[in-house]
């Protein structure tokens, strides 16, 4: 990386960086924000090349991949370097804020005053025994007229500037859309399904459509943690990453699919039958029935991969933490029930 770029350059190429961050689900750590800028400058075609790879496969760029390809192609060096940066520009942006909140205030207070002067000026016109008086006072009045006119598009451009650096500065903050998103699968966050859980319920207890059902589905990989205790916890990763994409591949943008937390995730979605909605959860389980972890070199390390479904379909008015309770407690009644199985709960 070219450690002797401007703080103007450095900018720019944040800028450039950032919707791109967004738009893949990066979540804004040192790390991201170092491989995306280097992206964005193109000074390290092979980086770029990797990672136009990596969004093309996965649409995304994991953090597991983003520390892989930050080791193969950057250097420790490089992250405090970018660390450094961000932090000026991040003290840059502040600076510049605060001046044109200054200038703004300042600007307005101009025009005021320049309003009451005019007003002042416009009384002071009756005095018809001052004509000397009266004509420079016209001319004042004029340039006055003009100055407001100058004021009023100055403070237009600094508005429209202070919010240019406020949405921008915003973006560096973590974007909502990261914070919403789980960057181990890419999925929604639990965070996001606390918040849109609530919606979903009060969404469909206003629009009641008699042919339509929405359901929550909740599941749980069997006996994760084993994989975790017998082949350590990156493979437990794997394992959710495994997971994550088969249930990608079976799901479209019409479900929302959350990961609760874990190796438990919920998806809440519309169907026009309660038929249809068993169909859709069985597709997902029975996929995810025919993955099997193997442990790279051992052939004798393979294990079965499955998950446990509990359904809870929306009834008007239901209350989001009773829907939640009962879809967990119909999960842990498939988990009783042997695993690798669905169950609906009952209507109470
Ligand atoms: P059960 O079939 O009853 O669900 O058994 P289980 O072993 O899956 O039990 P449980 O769902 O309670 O265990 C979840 C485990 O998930 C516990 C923890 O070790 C593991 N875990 C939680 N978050 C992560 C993660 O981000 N990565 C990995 N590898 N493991 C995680
Ligand atoms: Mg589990």
């Amino acid at each position: 990386m070219n450690n002797a770029v401007s703080l103007a350059h450095s900018a720019q190429s944040l800028k450039k960086a950032i919707p791109l961050m967004v738009k893949y689900r990066i979540p804004v750590t040192p790390i991201n924000y170092a491989i995306w800028y280097c992206y964005i400058e193109g000074s390290n075609p092979s980086l770029n090349a990797e990672l136009d790879q990596v969004i093309e496969q996965n649409k995304t760029c994991t953090q597991d991949k983003a520390k892989e390809i930050f080791d193969k192609h950057l250097t420790n060096d490089d992250l405090i370097f970018f660390q450094k940066k961000t932090e000026k520009f991040n003290r840059t942006v502040e600076q510049i804020q605060q001046d044109i909140n200054v200038t703004l205030n300042h600007s307005k207070s101009f025009t005021t005053s320049l309003v009451d002067s005019q007003n002042e000026l416009s009384t002071l016109t009756n005095a018809n025994s001052y004509n000397e008086i009266l004509s420079c006072v016209e001319r004042l009045t004029d340039e006055s007229i003009i100055m407001q006119d100058y004021a009023r598009e100055f403070q237009t451009k600094l508005a429209i500037a202070y919010n240019e650096i406020k949405d921008l500065k915003r973006t560096l903050n973590i974007p909502n859309e990261v914070a919403d998103t789980d960057s181990l699968t890419g999925f929604y966050s639990r965070a996001k399904f606390d918040k849109d859980i609530k919606k979903f319920c009060h969404e469909y207890s206003e629009k009641v459509n008699e042919h339509s059902q929405a359901v929550l589905i909740m599941f749980d990989i069997d006996h994760f943690k084993r994989f975790n205790d017998d082949f350590g916890h990156q493979k437990g990763d794997e394992v959710l990453k495994l997971v994550a994409k088969k249930v990608k591949e079976n799901t479209t943008e019409a479900e929302n699919v959350y990961r609760y937390g874990g190796g438990e995730f919920c998806i809440t979605a519309y169907f026009d039958s309660i038929n249809d909605i068993i169909t859709f959860a069985d597709c997902i389980r029975l996929a995810i029935a025919k993955l099997a972890f193997r442990k790279k070199h051992d052939v004798t390390a393979t294990r079965a991969i499955s998950a446990s479904f509990g359904l809870a379909i929306l009834r008007p008015f239901t209350n989001s933490l009773v829907l939640v309770e009962r879809a967990d407690r119909a999960l842990n009644i498939a988990k009783t029930h042997g695993r690798n199985r669905i169950e609906i709960a009952p209507d109470i």
